[in-house]
């Protein structure tokens, strides 16, 4: 499916790659995720917050994951909605292809009421 059906959606923030985001952002959003959960598990929170150590860790752990997913989710979405879209598509195909199969015709050759790519009667090509 071509990106610029997108591109009619007024929610759309970026029309080029079919995300509410643009790969800039998604990459800064990814890091930033990335740079949390790996701070929350490298980081010796005993020795940074010894009244609680958990807490800070555990903040950590939930900013990381939200920015993942606010990194990752735009992307998602943008391609489940590009995969129903061509689906889509294909079901229209497949439906108007089945549609001139069984449209009613009459041969030119016998002159019989037939249906399909070739006359039921006397097999000869219909148009
Ligand atoms: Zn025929």
């Amino acid at each position: 499916m071509n990106l610029k059906d997108l591109k009619e959606k007024p929610y759309e923030k970026d029309p080029e790659n079919g995300m509410r985001q643009s790969y800039g952002a998604m990459i800064v959003k990814i890091g930033l995720g990335a740079m949390f959960l790996i701070s929350a598990i490298t980081t010796n929170w005993a020795e940074q917050a010894p009244d609680a150590p958990l807490a800070p860790m555990l903040l950590s752990v939930v900013f990381g994951l939200a920015f993942l997913a606010w990194g990752i989710l735009p992307w998602w979405n943008a391609k489940r909605r590009i995969a129903a879209a061509e689906a889509r598509k294909q079901a229209d195909a497949a439906a108007a292809e089945q549609a001139r199969l069984n449209a009613p015709k009459r041969c030119p050759n016998c002159g019989a009421a037939t249906k399909g790519d070739k006359c039921e009667y006397c097999g000869s090509p219909l148009p």
